[in-house]
């Protein structure tokens, strides 16, 4: 079978704020065989800048779109999705945003060669099996640390066994820090895990983010996210050498393999953070939750898009029996939470599982794609690129 179409949607709520809330917009790709089938992808990306890369015209043999590399390819193998993978980022490799954009298309490809097959991505990657996850609860901090008690408190009341609490006011002096944590610590209450995303609060500053370790410590902190910039491996190997008594944890910002095999070796961090929808799809978090793994460092899932591409990422660590952590978005817009027919739930354990249907395992809501559509039109002198697909 042969790719036929790849069709490009922007969705969005009809109001984005500077909220650091990935889930109101997004960036879906659907790709079509000559043979009816069909397969779903998500970026975690500026969705127009991303939907450029598949459309833009060719400027010298580095830099051709997407689209133009893949259509009318053959595609029924997991190997034939690897080969297309590196044959369209070969073509675009000077399109800086080639990665994010090909999250999208590489997702949607893994779906829909596994329901050719009638298998589960997780299946197409070598895994027999898939073990339950423990999903963490991931929201932002409270305005205050008042506001961070009550949704500490509002999460353990919907039974989660562990919380991140992420962004917001943190960095903003040493007293509010302190004070957020054990606002989340006393709103959780003891035994549940707790984990805590500075949002590169502390940018280079190895000593400060060492301090605050040393001050979250007895709050029984899981781990610290992103106390420093993404691309700051000297600084991350700094705090490592410190010695840090509270695990520490980073990625999300590695947007190719190579950043984040640098990160790893480099930055030693002790988990990983690795999103889909970011590092050129399933194909690229496959390879880097391996070397994770070889490295002995801990693979999770940086997920704050829909459930698609949740399942996405769930059927990439799935298989792996200690990457324990599942990131999980719990207050998502009403376009990331609609997106899929239905969601990816805890089970009566607490714990979450890939699903097993084949591909992805999940549904894409036309309805959703339907109310949140932004109709696209590229014109270049009179010409139409691209215009958006009546649904
Ligand atoms: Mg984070």
């Amino acid at each position: 079978m042969r790719i036929e179409a790849i069709d490009l949607f922007y969705v969005a709520l009809p109001e984005v704020t500077d909220a650091a809330d990935g889930t109101q917009d997004s960036f879906l790709v659907r790709v079509r065989t000559d043979d009816g089938l069909e397969g779903w992808g998500e970026s975690d990306a500026s969705p127009l800048v991303s939907l450029a890369a598949y459309v833009c015209p060719m400027s010298h043999g580095n830099i051709i779109n997407l689209s133009d590399s893949l259509l009318g390819e053959k595609v029924e193998t997991p190997e034939d999705i690897r080969r297309l993978h590196f044959k369209a980022h070969r073509r675009a490799m000077d399109i800086e945003q080639v990665d994010h954009a090909q999250s999208a298309v590489d997702i949607a490809l893994w779906d829909l060669v596994g329901r050719r097959l009638g298998k589960p991505v997780y299946a197409l990657l070598g895994y027999e099996r898939t073990y339950p996850k423990l999903p963490y609860c991931s929201v932002l901090f409270g305005d205050d640390p008042q506001s961070t008690r009550r949704i500490a408190e509002a999460i353990r009341n919907k039974g989660y066994r562990a919380a991140k609490f992420g962004w917001g006011p943190m960095g903003q002096d040493e007293e509010t820090d302190i004070a957020l944590v054990r606002a989340a610590r006393e709103g959780l209450g003891p035994g549940s895990r707790l984990m805590v995303d500075a949002g590169v609060a502390w940018h280079l500053d190895a000593e400060t983010a060492y301090k605050r370790a040393c001050q979250f410590a007895p709050f029984e902190v899981t781990w610290l996210e992103e106390p420093l910039f993404a691309g700051a491996v000297e600084q991350y190997a700094r705090l490592k050498e410190l010695g840090s008594p509270v695990a520490i944890a980073g990625g999300e910002g590695c947007n190719t393999y190579r950043a984040a095999e640098d990160f790893i070796r480099h930055g030693r961090p002790d988990f990983v953070q690795i999103d889909v929808g970011r590092i050129g799809g399933i194909t690229t978090t496959d390879e880097v939750c391996r070397l994770a793994r070889r490295e002995g460092v801990i693979f999770v899932n940086h997920t704050f898009k829909s459930h698609l591409q949740l399942a996405a990422s769930l059927h990439v660590l799935g298989g792996v029996e200690e990457f324990q952590f599942l990131e999980y978005p719990d207050t998502p817009s009403p376009l990331a939470r609609d997106l899929t027919t239905r969601r990816i739930l805890r089970d009566e354990d607490g714990l979450v599982r890939a699903p097993e249907g084949p591909g992805l395992g999940i549904e894409v809501n036309m309805d959703t794609v339907r109310t949140y559509l932004r109709p696209v039109r590229i014109e270049i002198d009179g010409r139409t690129v691209f215009a958006s697909k009546p649904l």
